[in-house]
């Protein structure tokens, strides 16, 4: 049992994350400015996990601030210690992650992802807290030349959003110490504990169908919008090109049910804790393809609705198929997916349906 500080815990993966780690008996302290989430998430657990005002107080702390605020983290990190009670280890959600975003505002994604990550850096380098898991995404990929990916292949990121990633897996490296940045599994030399996780595509939600994805307005993602589709609140979904090199031309991705996700970071700080000073580098994926019209079919099926769809041009700076190869998540923390296509369309309907606008009207 520790305590530990999840950075945008009020969000998609890290509100899931939190069930996870205060389940295992931890306790956390979220911090999150709620740009991109609303703290009904967070009231949304303790409903799950019966946590009641007592119990919540102590194990669930939150703040409301900026990841780049370093007097804020300074706050928190000697809080903790004023109650002798120091966070042992950081999980960092907190970031932008829009891609189109991110092309029209690259200055704002460089500040927020790397500048917030390398203040993160700092405070817990002061505050001996040296132990953290880190949100990367398969994007550094770019368009892989090898499928299923391994983590070896190329870092090639495609948009500031994928650039701002690889930027701070570089800090991170260097920060370990490691700077041959080829293997795995590097030792570090510097006492830092960190794991880079490469994450495929988060879907699905808390079977509970109490916390799910809640988008800010459009979906630019295939999953929250044929979601929105089948509650209704869209007319069509467009799919983008049917003309892809694939089974049936459609694009195909690694979906990755986020409660399998959450149960991924709570392995690798288990063996972040559990040995000595390294840097891991796993890719976090099912190592399974499904293609648009699979997710599509499978929707419906779950749903019990039509997804009426059309298909348009191919959107620009896709990629056909990209899949994990997740054997070294599974050889270093023992880690693999649970959940499948039907799972991940089941719960997220779950969500969709008891949640039809999202947390969107409803006060903490
Ligand atoms: P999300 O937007 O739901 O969660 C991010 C959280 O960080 C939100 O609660 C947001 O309010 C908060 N936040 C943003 N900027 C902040 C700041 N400056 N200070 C404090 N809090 C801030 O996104 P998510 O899908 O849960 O993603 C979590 C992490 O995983 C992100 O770093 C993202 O880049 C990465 N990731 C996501 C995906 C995906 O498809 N969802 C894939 C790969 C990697
Ligand atoms: N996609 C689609 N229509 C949409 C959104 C996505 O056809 O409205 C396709 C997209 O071309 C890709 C797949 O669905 O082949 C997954 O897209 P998403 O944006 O969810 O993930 P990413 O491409 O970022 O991996």
């Amino acid at each position: 049992m520790a305590r530990l500080l999840i950075t945008g815990g009020a969000g998609f993966i890290g509100s899931h994350t939190c069930v996870v780690l205060l389940e295992a008996g931890h306790n956390l302290l979220v911090l999150d400015n709620f740009s991109n989430s609303s703290p009904v998430a967070l009231e949304r657990l303790k409903s799950i996990l019966n946590l009641n005002d007592r119990d919540s107080a102590s194990r669930l702390q939150v703040f409301q601030g900026d990841v780049r605020d370093i007097d804020l983290l300074e706050k928190i990190f000697e809080k903790s210690e004023l109650q002798s009670s120091p966070i042992e280890a950081v999980i960092h959600f907190a970031g932008l992650k829009a891609v189109e975003e991110s092309v029209h505002d690259p200055l704002g994604y460089w500040d927020v992802n790397v500048s917030g990550s390398r203040t993160l850096l700092e405070v817990m380098d002061k505050h001996d807290c040296k132990t953290l898991v880190f949100s990367s995404s398969a994007t550094l990929y770019g368009y892989p030349d090898i499928v299923p990916i391994p983590e070896s292949a190329p870092i090639n990121p495609i948009n500031p959003y994928g650039a701002s990633k690889a930027a701070v897996e570089m800090m991170l490296a260097d920060v370990a110490g490691c700077l041959k940045d080829r293997g795995i599994k590097q030792a570090s030399t510097t006492g830092w504990r960190i794991a880079r996780l490469r994450y495929f595509n988060p879907v699905g939600a808390h079977p509970s169908g109490c916390i799910g994805e809640d988008p800010n307005g459009v979906p630019n993602n295939l999953f929250p919008y044929v979601s929105q589709v089948a509650i209704g609140r869209r007319g069509t979904l467009q799919v983008f090109g049917s003309d892809w090199p694939t089974s049936d031309g459609t694009g195909i991705r690694d979906y990755i049910h986020v409660m399998d996700l959450a149960e991924g970071h709570k392995c690798a700080l288990d063996a972040l804790v559990g040995s000595g000073p390294q840097l891991l580098t796993l890719n976090l994926g099912s190592g399974v393809g499904s293609s648009v019209l699979e997710v599509i079919r499978a929707f419906e099926t779950a749903s019990g609705r039509e997804v009426p769809y059309k298909i348009v041009e191919r959107r620009p700076g896709d990629a056909a198929i990209t899949v994990a190869d997740p054997t070294l998540a599974y050889k270093c923390l023992g880690w693999r997916t649970r959940r499948g296509l039907n799972e991940i369309c089941r719960d997220g309907w779950a969500w969709q349906f008891a949640n039809p606008n999202g947390y969107k009207g409803e006060v903490a």
